[in-house]
């Protein structure tokens, strides 16, 4: 769907969601049922970015819904401070909250990022429950007041609500806005492989902190507009049990889209009233009923409606542009220097200082038996490891301990060994996530039409709307190199780009690299098989035991007795020729 028209159907429904909630008689029941959906909706979006996008645990969203939610009780009886200066502290304060926990996922993942953020809710629990003086304690705040704005009543219940919606559906309309945005699909790189990421010149750092500051400032939010609708705020209503629910919504409802939150949000609300009639049977019905949705519908029910109906492919109109490529590197000195380079593992010296001279437009291969060190070299080269001992200079530049992405930004490209892509998203999503870091004329269409041209270039143009995952193998192969080229690298470190390839693929890769040289792009090629090896290199470099054992032309290298004993040994002279 175009976005024009995406927006005018958002823009419709908020003025029919706000006329409803100022026109209907909404009795007093259903009216909070009303406030607790839309405030919990906000707080369920930042869920949405934190979880859905970013792929990271959050089980204390109830506890930054708290920190907003006091923020404004406190805030405007203890301080008597306006109402909306008290709503934007409280999340402001959730915020920082929420850099802290962000910042505890760069060392933790999986369980104990879970385990973070439980004793994070717990403790806030307890300091609510004890820090009587500043909290009420569990007594709780009452008689919170309610904005004035001009000539608007807020402190009417339907004027109120008018208000929540309006937070709600801007909130909702940025947060599905995201998605698409350039720190979006960075985070959904990182949560589909955090590696790529980082490879591909994300600072996967700091776009967790930002997913976990944006999900805290959301929560806030929610919880301070969640004090004004009900007045009276108590610690029991932000416990571990609600940040449960606020993950349950988020999962209920398909968690990495912005309707998702609010349809999960709104059928946990409405969910126990349907129930009502079955009595004490009503929680037994309700848990099942959860259970069965999560079991039918994994991606939760808006996943579940999008799959069925696919998605509307998001691709550039008009032709496809010539992919430009040779990032500007002086040509009179080699692109890529290394010296003594090494690493250890333990005892095992799986790089043992290892000089490697690579000249500006040639392939170069490093060649190797299995286990001699090859990947662990690209792993150097590309930042994954900081090397034990020795230099690296890419165009002059010391890069060696640089974290991936800085590595990335300064013109080291790569594939993996292993296919790394984001699986999730779709071959031009892929690409253009590569196509962030590179230089001229960065503009987001010019990164669009950039994306396109390194699919073409490689031959993918038409499978540019595929989400990745359902690609064969050899044409995941190609994205991957279209994903890197995207990003217009100075030197691109291609890990066995032929292994698992058949017979004509093969063919179609040896012609794909010889293009590349003849643009002028400078590769560091490993690869197992020597027909392909000797048919685009200039170069070769061998490795064994991690140790440089032979380096020159192909006709010196594969002709050298060490190589040969090496690396060909028992199958001997016929292989090399
Ligand atoms: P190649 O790519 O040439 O087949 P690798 O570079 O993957 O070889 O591995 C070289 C050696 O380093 C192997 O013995 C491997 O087991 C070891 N190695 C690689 N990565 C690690 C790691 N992260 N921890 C410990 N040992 C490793
Ligand atoms: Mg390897």
């Amino acid at each position: 769907m175009k976005s024009g028209i995406k927006f005018l159907l958002w823009l419709a429904a908020l003025i029919v969601a706000i006329g409803l909630a100022l026109a209907l008689p909404i009795n007093g029941y259903l009216m909070n049922l009303l406030m607790q959906a839309s405030t919990y909706a906000i707080a369920v979006l930042g869920m949405t970015i934190v979880l859905g996008y970013a792929g990271q645990i959050n089980i204390a969203q109830a506890a930054f819904f708290g920190i907003g939610a006091y923020g404004v009780a406190i805030g405007t009886t203890t301080l008597g401070m306006a109402f909306f200066v008290s709503l934007l502290l409280g999340a402001v304060v959730a915020l920082l909250f929420g850099i802290v926990l962000g910042g505890s996922t760069l060392k933790l993942g999986g369980h104990y990022l879970a385990m973070v953020t439980i004793s994070f809710q717990e403790i806030l629990t307890l300091v609510l429950t004890n820090w009587i003086g500043v909290s009420h304690g569990p007594d709780g705040i009452s008689n919170i007041p309610r904005p004035h704005l001009g000539f608007l009543a807020l402190d009417q219940s339907q004027h109120y609500l008018a208000l929540c919606l309006v937070f709600l559906f801007v909130i909702a309309g940025l947060v599905a806005w995201l998605k698409s945005s350039r720190l979006g699909l960075s985070m959904q790189a990182v949560r589909d492989n955090e590696l790529a990421a980082g490879v591909a010149g994300i600072d996967t750092n700091r776009v967790k902190i930002i997913a976990f500051a944006a999900c805290a400032f959301l929560g806030g939010l929610g919880g301070g507009l969640f004090a004004g609708a009900f007045r009276y705020i108590s610690p029991d209503q932000f416990s571990f049990d609600d940040s449960v629910v606020l993950l349950t919504m988020a999962l209920l409802g398909g968690v990495d889209a912005a309707i998702g939150a609010v349809i999960g949000t709104a059928l946990l609300i409405l969910l126990p009233e349907w129930l009502r009639f079955l009595k004490q049977f009503y929680l037994a019905v309700y848990g099942l009923a959860v259970i069965l949705i999560m079991i039918f519908m994994p991606q939760g029910i808006f996943g579940y409606v999008t799959r069925l109906f696919g998605r509307a492919p998001d691709l550039p109109s008009g032709a496809v542009a010539p992919l430009t490529l040779g990032a500007s590197v002086a040509t009179d000195r080699p692109i890529l220097e290394v010296d003594g380079l090494s690493k250890h593992f333990g005892g095992l010296r799986a790089v043992d200082e290892v000089d490697l001279v690579i000249e500006s437009g040639s392939v170069h291969a490093l060649i190797g038996p299995n286990g001699s060190g090859k990947t662990t070299t690209l792993n150097l080269l590309s930042g994954i490891y900081r090397p034990t001992a020795g230099r690296i200079r890419l165009g002059g530049r010391e890069v060696a301990g640089l974290a991936p992405h800085l590595l990335a930004s300064a013109g080291m490209g790569r594939t993996f060994q292993n296919i790394r892509l984001f699986h999730s998203l779709t071959a031009f999503e892929n690409v253009l996530i590569g196509s962030f870091r590179a230089g001229s004329g960065s503009d987001a269409k010019s990164r669009r039409a950039r994306a396109l041209a390194a699919l073409d270039f490689v031959g993918m143009a038409a499978r540019a709307a595929v989400v990745v995952s359902s690609l064969p193998y050899g044409h995941q192969r190609l994205v991957e190199i279209a994903r890197a080229l995207a990003a217009n690298p100075t030197l691109l470190l291609l890990d066995e780009p032929a292994a698992g390839l058949n017979l004509t693929e093969k063919q179609n890769l040896v012609a794909l690299l010889r293009r590349l040289r003849g643009h002028g792009l400078t590769i560091l090629l490993i690869e197992h098989d020597m027909d392909l090896v000797e048919q685009v290199s200039d170069r070769i470099t061998v490795l064994n035991f991690g140790r440089r054992i032979a380096d020159g032309t192909p006709d010196e290298v594969l002709r050298h007795p060490d190589v040969v004993a090496a690396y060909l040994g028992e199958v001997g002279e016929d292989v090399i020729a």
